[in-house]
């Protein structure tokens, strides 16, 4: 199905952190429509998913303090909600916000009397993020005249039950996504980051993973490019937080790119690479802080430049190197497996 000129969207945390920066992103989705029919994908807003994980790990110590990062997201949630939601809207919306926070609690004040928070109830809490910042991006477009509907994407991604790293069974998943994909409910707002296994069990597919929803999406509909907007220039020569001056690389080849994430660039999470390589679809990195920049195209293998062989450096903080020796080693079977 290479059907009408599907793009892909993806915005990171950092590009819907706040209400000004959700209303841009409402901007940048319109505009698209104008050139294609854009299938957004959504990671939770700002800092949500690091705050679940604390309220996790509070709880699963047994610790009441899990309590006030909850309450930090609701604040934030319930802020831009009321916010950006039409007046028609906004107490259908704010029902569904608090009925997705008293689960939230439920949820962590459960994990916190057992003492215990186990991956499949993190991953439960997890999706809280997505799941509301997709209702919200797609109540902004609706507000600003744009029809819109935010999709769970629990209902179109299966996986298996490996909760917080969770593999997606590519087949179904497909047919899913294809009966379901783009509607007819005007732009769809898919939730980056979560799926679900045969029997309904909520899972993550790992840190970063709205990129990966994005490009299996791409591969799957047959999109025409891959978007994926953040808060950089886009793929840079160096991590900025590191050396600040590193400049925006305008062409890079998918398995330069997957090097460079591997190693440590946060731009992009690696697994998303394979997906939009193996189906030849260009990936382009931009910035929502700056949507008139080119950013960085990935295609696919590029001519080394002599003048400039090295596209560009990454770096992997925190790691220690152990080296193991001796010759009684030597001739040991299972010695790497042991090891490791
Ligand atoms: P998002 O919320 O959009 O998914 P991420 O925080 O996951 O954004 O990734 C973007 C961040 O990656 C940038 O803010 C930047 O600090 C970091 N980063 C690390 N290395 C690079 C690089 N080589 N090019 C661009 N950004 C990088
Ligand atoms: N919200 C998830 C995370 O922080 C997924 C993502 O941002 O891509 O890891
Ligand atoms: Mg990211």
């Amino acid at each position: 199905m290479k059907s009408r000129n599907i793009r892909i969207l993806k915005f990171g945390g950092s590009s819907i952190g706040n209400l000004a920066r959700i209303r841009c992103v409402a901007k940048i989705v319109t505009q698209a429509q104008s050139e294609a029919a854009p299938v957004v994908v959504v990671s939770a807003v700002g800092v949500t998913t690091n705050a679940i994980l604390e309220a996790a790990d509070l709880a699963s110590r047994g610790d009441k303090g899990y309590v006030e990062p909850l309450s930090r997201i609701d604040e934030k949630h319930r802020g831009i909600l009321e916010e950006l939601a039409s007046d028609e809207e906004l107490a259908q919306l704010s029902r569904r916000l608090e009925d997705a926070i008293e689960e939230l609690r439920e949820l962590a004040r459960g994990a916190q009397l057992l003492g215990e928070c186990t991956p499949r109830i993190r991953d439960r809490m997890l999706a809280f993020g997505e799941l509301q910042s997709a209702m919200l991006l797609a109540a902004c477009l609706r507000s600003e005249g744009v029809a819109a509907t935010d999709v769970d994407a629990r209902e179109i991604l299966r996986t298996d039950d490996r909760f917080g790293t969770a593999k997606v069974d590519q087949r179904v998943s497909r047919e899913l996504i294809r009966e379901r994909l783009p509607g007819s409910g005007g732009v769809p707002v898919v939730t980056g980051f979560i799926g679900s296994t045969a029997s309904g069990e909520t899972t993550t597919l790992g840190r970063g993973a709205s990129d990966y929803t994005a490009t299996l999406l791409g591969a799957m509909l047959g999109a025409e490019a891959v978007e994926i907007w953040t808060d950089v220039d886009g793929v840079l020569t160096a991590d900025p937080r590191m050396v600040p001056d590193a400049i925006p690389i305008r062409e890079i080849g998918y398995e330069e790119l997957l090097e460079l994430a591997q190693f440590g660039a946060k731009v992009m999470c690696p697994p998303a690479v394979e997906p939009a390589r193996k189906a030849g679809i260009p990936l382009r990195i931009r910035s929502t802080l700056d949507p008139s920049l080119p950013g960085t195209l990935v295609l696919g293998t590029l001519p080394p430049d002599p003048y400039r062989p090295v596209r560009g450096i990454s770096a992997i903080r925190d790691a220690a190197l152990i080296r193991v020796e001796g010759v009684e080693a030597i001739g040991v079977t299972e010695t790497c497996q042991r090891i490791f």
